[in-house]
């Protein structure tokens, strides 16, 4: 898509630090680091949003899923990380280019979200 941010990425019109690329993925460390290790995977089709899936795209979806561990144990991070997708205003999603966070480094990341009070 012409002016989204991660097509343009993708087509090399914006740098990235790439951390892995194929015929269907990229993956690029996060300009803006939420942790030590943060990277981006992303599908190469414009895809807006884990909103806006269907089945033709679960072939892409397996592979960001299946690469994602690899491509985490290429950036060190053998005792696990944390993988999110940000989807929507509700889930605070800013690029409207579908993207895995992975986010890692040498201590926890910490907990997942603050629990609703009971
Ligand atoms: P989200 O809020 O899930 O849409 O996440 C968007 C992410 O894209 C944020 O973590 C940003 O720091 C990151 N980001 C924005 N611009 C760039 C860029 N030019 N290169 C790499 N990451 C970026
Ligand atoms: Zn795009």
């Amino acid at each position: 898509m012409k002016d989204c941010l991660f097509c343009r990425i993708i087509r090399g019109e914006i740098p990235s630090q790439k951390v892995y690329e194929d015929d269907e993925i990229l993956a690029f460390h996060d300009v803006n680091p939420a942790r030590p290790v943060h990277f981006l995977i992303v599908p190469k089709e414009h895809i807006a949003s884990l909103a806006d899936v269907n089945m033709s795209h679960q072939d892409v979806l397996g592979r960001m899923l299946v690469k994602a561990n690899e491509l985490a144990l290429g950036q060190g991070l053998s005792e696990g990380f944390r993988a999110v997708i940000n989807t929507g205003r509700i889930g605070g999603q800013e690029v409207y280019h579908l993207h895995v966070h992975i986010l890692g480094g040498p201590e926890p990341v910490g907990p997942m979200l603050t629990r609703l009070a009971s």
